[in-house]
């Protein structure tokens, strides 16, 4: 009998009413029963958020950096609970860079962002006054989280609002939720009553999600999954004129120019393309390849690939899993099906048992093809031949997105000069998606507004203040 879990309301964990399973992608075994939300639970959340932030905004800066320190230690001690976790309802292995390399992630992020501090600054001391910027947090922040790095983007959406002295509701995905009540469980063990709670509702009852961006007494959403969601978000957010961070999708270009080594190359290629199975919002999801080292690149890149072991997260020895879930299957096929019909598939092709997709690579396609114009968010990387640059160039930017990007040369100076072309919020030269928790991260055009991690990230939790005297 699978575990029911509950929420976390006001440091309390609260019994639901009704449940939903949670289910092993790699065996379709529930894994436990999620709280299905009504809104009284969210009101209940919010409320006690926003008791809570009355206290907590008060903290000096010192006692915040303490209480977020706590947390980062109490992440740690139970990283082991939470990758098993993540592993059996995502799917991702425990090894590669699986569910242990998520909690070491959302470690690194939580010690990092608890250091980040917003000092007032003076802007003018002169005989004409003195002038001082000062920056407030801005109340209860609603996070809403997807399904492809279940803790990591919690930490990510969490630890910088508890920094600046702001509570949080935080809403996981359907697909899974249990990890994030887990973490919000963890967390309170050190942290006062309300200032993190966990609300969660089933696939199909998106009013939990939607009643928060509307939600009077919600400062501030901070949201990561789809642009079709980050755009109802938006709408529906700006009656209560909320602060926005939206980090949506992505279809990342990755362009490879003629001077490189095929064999140098491939191992990062593959995993540009296939980290998390390539279910990440800046993973490369198109891969343009100059006709002079073409055959190469595709030949080592397809060595590479063909020797990942792909299984049942919880077996030691897999580096990749399942695909999440039915829907993002069934994507991942349809796209996989139009590619076949005009491209060469050089690896994978054909679904798996279950929800297993394998490692797919399919060359000769163009920039119109489906799986080149669509994001798949699955492993299947399709393969563009170019000829010449700025036509690569208007190709790639050629999308609504602009998540990620990167270019793949022996001459860095050239591959910068490519990068600062591409219409992309960050760019990796011979590696691709490699973020970290000092770098501004997010997406231009439809991708999202405003960004995550360092100073920079930190600023979007707070109003500014500006004292005249
Ligand atoms: P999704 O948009 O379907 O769901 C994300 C979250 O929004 C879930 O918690 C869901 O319950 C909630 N939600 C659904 N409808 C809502 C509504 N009307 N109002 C408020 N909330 C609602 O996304 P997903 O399928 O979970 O994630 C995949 C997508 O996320 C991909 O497009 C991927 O590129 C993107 N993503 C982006 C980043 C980034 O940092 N840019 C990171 C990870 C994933």
């Amino acid at each position: 009998m699978a575990d029911t879990f509950s929420m976390m309301i006001n440091g309390k964990k609260v019994a639901p009413k009704d449940t939903f399973e949670v289910r092993n992608p790699s065996t379709g075994e529930v894994v436990g029963l999620a709280p299905d939300a009504s809104m009284a639970d969210l009101d209940a959340a919010v409320a006690a958020a926003d008791h809570a932030f009355q206290t907590w905004s008060k903290q000096s800066d010192a006692q915040l950096r303490a209480a977020c320190e706590a947390v980062t230690a109490k992440i740690a001690e139970n990283s082991e609970e939470l990758a098993t976790l993540i592993t059996q309802e995502q799917g991702k292995p425990l090894n590669g860079l699986g569910s242990r390399w998520e909690l070491g992630g959302a470690g690194a992020w939580a010690g990092y962002t608890s250091t980040l501090s917003l000092p007032m600054k003076v802007l003018q001391d002169n005989n004409e006054g003195k002038v001082e910027l000062h920056r407030k947090p801005l109340g209860v922040v609603g996070s809403i989280t997807p399904w492809n790095f279940p803790v990591m983007i919690a930490i990510w959406h969490i630890m910088p609002a508890l920094r600046t002295g702001n509570t949080v509701v935080i809403k996981p995905s359907p697909f899974t939720p249990l990890s994030t009540i887990r973490l919000v469980e963890i967390m309170n063990e050190a942290l006062p009553a309300g200032v993190v709670n966990c609300v969660t509702g089933s696939d199909g009852n998106d009013s939990v999600g939607a009643a928060m961006s509307s939600h009077p007494d919600i400062r501030k959403i901070v949201f990561t999954g789809s642009c079709a969601t980050g755009e109802k978000i938006m709408r529906t957010a700006a009656e209560t004129m909320k602060r926005l961070t939206l980090e949506m999708g992505g279809n990342d270009a990755g362009i490879v120019l003629p001077d490189v080594d095929p064999a140098q190359i491939a191992e990062g290629l593959f995993w540009g393309g296939f980290i998390n199975n390539g279910q990440t919002c800046a993973a490369m999801k198109r891969l343009y390849v100059h006709e002079d080292v073409y055959d190469d690149v595709c030949e080592q890149l397809v060595n590479f690939a063909k020797n990942i072991p792909v299984g049942d997260g919880m077996a030691e020895e897999s580096i990749l899993g399942p695909v999440q879930n039915q829907r993002q299957f069934d994507k991942v096929k349809r796209l996989v099906d139009e590619g076949k019909k005009k491209g060469r598939v050089l690896l994978g092709g054909e679904p798996g048992e279950g929800l297993f997709f394998p490692p797919t690579i399919i060359a000769d396609l163009d920039n119109d093809d489906p799986l080149v114009a669509e994001e798949q968010f699955g492993p299947a990387l399709p393969i563009i031949k170019y000829s010449d640059l700025d036509d690569v160039i208007a190709q790639a930017n050629k999308s609504e997105n602009g998540l990620g990007g990167s270019v793949w040369s022996k001459d860095i100076e050239k591959a910068k000069e490519v990068a600062l072309k591409m219409e992309c919020g960050s760019v990796w030269i011979n590696k691709h998606g490699a973020i970290q928790p000092n770098a501004p991260f997010g997406g231009v055009k439809k991708s999202g507004i405003g960004v995550e991690f360092g100073e920079e990230g930190l600023q979007e939790y707070t109003d500014v203040q500006v004292v005249f005297s």
